[in-house]
């Protein structure tokens, strides 16, 4: 697991968006990375390691002048957990940043079909076929976001929290979700998109829990939630948080290995999520295609530190 947040508001984000990361810390991550738009730019800013390597890179930067962008600290799932591969990822015009929790089962033949078309690669993740397939997307509509995103996600299999700025639209960010979390906090003049609640939980404790299948578009004075397939608005109100950042990043259990317990069916669930049949009938396991049916399966997470058998 990992982390994401964007900001729009009154206050200067980078330093903002860093304080979210570090409340998030305690989900696991190998590198980590901002986007923001200032002076008419794109700025990504991007560190393999702790915090503190891209805090070391942002000190010689100017960042005083956005009020609005996205952090990510990552968890490599496709490719070294290197500067490279870190989020947020752009489009080849460098106009959209995006990062992005999860994994993109498909994203070889993504990766494949937007190659065809003259699209050149410069990492080694699943995710950077998003920013390029969305900025296809953004071409044939027009550049109308919530229309470009709806195409995209629609051709997507796998597991995301996306959070995207682009240069077009400085002070908006969007957010979509399918199977990772993403949260929306709702401020003064400040609104917040996360992967968890204490990323932004010392600024507001009105809350909005984006379901599967939604988008979220944020600005300093408003919010919206689309349903991504049909673009419908959907209307919803934010609930009030009463925990603190230290039960919020236990989501309300007494022990982080409590709560690690009762979210296995779940973290099991949304790492199979791309690869059950649409029937539910069963898991596709393409990879063992042909192979005797085995009689005992080992399920090993990435960066094992142990395995579970079922
Ligand atoms: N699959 C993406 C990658 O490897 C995102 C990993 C994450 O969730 O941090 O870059």
């Amino acid at each position: 697991m990992c982390g994401i947040i964007g900001y729009s508001g009154h206050r200067v984000a980078v330093p903002l968006i860093m304080e979210g990361l570090r409340r998030l810390e305690y989900r696991g991550y190998d590198s980590a990375g901002v986007a923001y738009i200032q002076d008419g730019a794109l700025h990504v800013v991007r560190a393999p390691g702790k915090l503190i390597e891209l805090d070391t890179k942002l000190a010689s930067l100017n960042v005083g002048g956005a009020l609005s962008g996205i952090g990510h600290t990552r968890w490599a799932t496709h490719g070294l957990p290197n500067e490279k591969n870190a989020h947020p990822h752009r489009d080849t015009t460098g106009h959209l940043a995006l990062a992005h929790n999860g994994i993109v089962e498909n994203f070889q033949t993504l990766r494949c079909m937007l190659q065809g078309e003259g699209v050149t690669f410069s990492t080694d993740t699943d995710t950077e076929s998003l920013a390029h397939l969305l900025a296809k997307g953004l071409r044939e509509h027009e550049g109308d976001m919530l229309k470009a995103l709806s195409w995209t996600l629609a051709q997507v299999e796998g597991s995301y929290a996306l959070a995207i700025v682009r240069l077009e639209e400085p002070g908006v960010v969007y957010g979509a979700r399918r199977h990772s979390p993403l949260v929306v906090g709702v401020g003064e003049g400040e609104h917040f998109i996360a992967s968890d609640i204490p990323a932004f939980l010392p600024y507001t404790r009105n809350v909005v829990f984006l379901d599967a299948g939604e988008i979220v578009r944020i600005d300093a004075h408003s919010w919206g939630v689309w349903d991504a397939a049909t673009l419908a608005q959907v209307h919803r109100t934010p609930q009030r948080i009463s925990w603190d950042v230290q039960a919020a990043q236990k989501s309300g259990y007494k022990h982080f290995m409590l709560k690690e317990i009762f979210e296995q069916p779940r973290v099991v669930a949304d790492c199979l999520a791309g690869r059950l049949d649409p029937a539910g009938q069963g898991v596709c396991l393409e990879e063992l295609a042909g192979m005797p049916v085995p009689k005992r399966l080992h399920i090993l997470p990435c960066r094992a530190v142990g395995h579970a058998s079922v």
